[in-house]
């Protein structure tokens, strides 16, 4: 499981997915399969701020909302100056 940082879109909130949490969610963790769960504060299981957590967006961006073409993500393993 990796967290991430949440970023809003401008446009809209995004509140915590634990039922009954109405909290703005903060936190997006990335389970194993490929799942995204939002938690707020209280109900992430990081054990990093979020103010230290990179951001999604930075590290695999996922349009949900607009298609601008692909984004291509540069695996730094690949990229090994000899
Ligand atoms: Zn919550």
């Amino acid at each position: 499981m990796e967290c991430f940082r949440l970023e809003h879109p401008a446009d809209r909130l995004i509140l915590c997915d634990h039922s009954d949490c109405e909290e703005i969610a903060d936190y997006l963790e990335l389970q194993e399969g490929g799942r995204e769960d939002l938690f707020c504060a209280a109900h992430t299981s990081s054990q990093k701020h979020v103010s230290v957590l990179p951001s999604r967006s930075a590290v695999a961006p996922k349009g949900a909302s607009s298609a601008q073409g692909k984004t291509v993500i540069e695996d730094p393993g690949l990229r090994r100056d000899l």
